[in-house]
């Protein structure tokens, strides 16, 4: 698991019995809804409007324009450095996990047109183990930075994750600084990078490279952070205010520049990357 579970802070919607597969229980208003028809409507619940984590392939799906999306470093996959092993080898849970997920690690990158526009593009996968970072997040997102450099492309991320990988500890904190150095190295090429912020972004990614984009785009209701609402409720011994890290207190608080529903996402970036790259 990630090092912080981002919804540690609230309390457990009351419990229904709810059949797995066919029906999924909304984590935002607890009623049962028909997987079928939340895949439909984007992971969006059609009672609340809570935003599901959203798959990798399908955000890229939903970000670029068809056909154009060319996936780069797929190949590349995670070493066991320290041998590790919770409550199962770390080798088992990354293979375990992919063929769960679909995909070989935590983020899907590549290259891809956004309305034409040619971006450099990446998106997190939280259904492998939490959207960590580990060596080859880091090493992906740092790559998506520097193919925007190479290509002169627009830099698009969208993060979902619950921190820092602890299989990789040290590895994965290495990241943080890796990840921001080649976000830097993009805005001395004068190109923008533009953050996609979805429920929920935490801890390492946070600290990094999530928190570094030029304008911060978040879905309703993501929660964002360094430690979780619990942690810091207990370290401060205070209650926290309503909505404490939600999309809606951070742009409130200047963190978030705009929240967006997922079905607006792609021209609300499209529009930010045309403001940010006059014609040349
Ligand atoms: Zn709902």
């Amino acid at each position: 698991m990630a090092e912080t579970n981002g919804n540690a802070g609230e309390p457990p919607p009351p419990k229904t019995k709810v059949p797995s597969g066919v029906w999924v229980k909304c984590k935002g208003c607890a009623e049962p809804l028909f997987a079928a028809e939340l895949e439909r409507n984007l992971m969006v619940c059609p009672k609340c409007e809570y935003h599901f984590p959203l798959s990798a392939n399908k955000r890229i799906e939903l970000l670029v324009d068809e056909g154009s999306f060319e996936e780069y470093d797929a190949e590349v996959v995670p070493v066991d450095v320290l041998n590790f092993a919770d409550k199962k080898p770390y080798p088992r849970r990354l293979a375990e996990t992919a063929k769960k997920a679909g995909v070989k690690e935590a983020v899907v990158t590549g290259l891809g047109t956004m309305e034409g526009i040619g971006v450099s593009v990446a998106a997190m996968e939280f259904g492998f183990i939490g959207g960590s970072m580990g060596s080859v997040v880091g090493e992906k997102i740092a790559r998506t930075f520097q193919r925007g450099v190479d290509h002169r492309r627009p830099v698009v991320i969208a993060a979902a994750s619950g921190g820092a990988r602890m299989q990789e500890g040290v590895v994965s904190l290495m990241q943080l600084g890796k990840t921001n150095a080649a976000a830097a190295a993009l805005a001395d090429a004068g190109l923008p990078y533009l953050v996609i912020i979805s429920d929920p972004t935490m801890a390492g990614v946070m600290a990094s490279y999530a928190s570094v984009g030029d304008v911060t785009v978040a879905e309703p209701a993501a929660l964002m952070g360094f430690a979780g609402p619990r942690v810091i409720r207990e370290t401060i011994r205070q209650e926290l205010p309503p909505g404490f890290q939600r999309s809606e207190f951070q742009l409130e608080h200047g963190f978030v520049d705009l929240i967006a529903h997922r079905r607006d996402i792609r021209s609300v970036v499209v529009q930010l990357i045309r403001l940010l790259t006059p014609a040349s």
